[in-house]
């Protein structure tokens, strides 16, 4: 499933266009906003939902993990990524996953 963008919070920056590995996001350039060419090849590695600096994507999560109320939310800090799980409850749950060694 490919992200959900939201419209208003993305600048059309670019950076989603740049770091998917499948080459699957792009910039509107009548609109100058993202979205996926071809919703069939994510594969949810969730590369592009990391790099938006403005939060404007997020990841859907299939049915069989929690359904849409359930959100899986990325922050990148210095040298960690921050998640927020919200479950389909709504309880919320923070946890934090180095990404360098040092
Ligand atoms: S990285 Fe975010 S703000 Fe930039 S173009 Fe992609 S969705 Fe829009
Ligand atoms: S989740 Fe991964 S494969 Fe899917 S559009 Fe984003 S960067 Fe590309």
């Amino acid at each position: 499933m490919p992200p959900v963008v939201y419209n208003e919070k993305c600048s059309g920056c670019g950076k989603c266009e740049e770091i998917c590995p499948g080459d699957l996001m792009e910039v509107n350039p009548a609109t100058q906003k993202a979205f996926c060419r071809s919703a069939r090849d994510c594969w949810d590695c969730m590369a592009c939902v990391k790099e938006c600096p403005k939060g404007a994507l997020e990841t859907r999560i299939p049915y069989q993990l929690g359904y849409y109320p359930a959100r899986l939310i990325p922050k990148k800090k210095d040298k960690m990524i921050e998640w927020t799980c919200i479950d389909i409850n709504g309880k919320i749950e923070k946890f934090n996953v180095r990404t360098h060694n040092k």
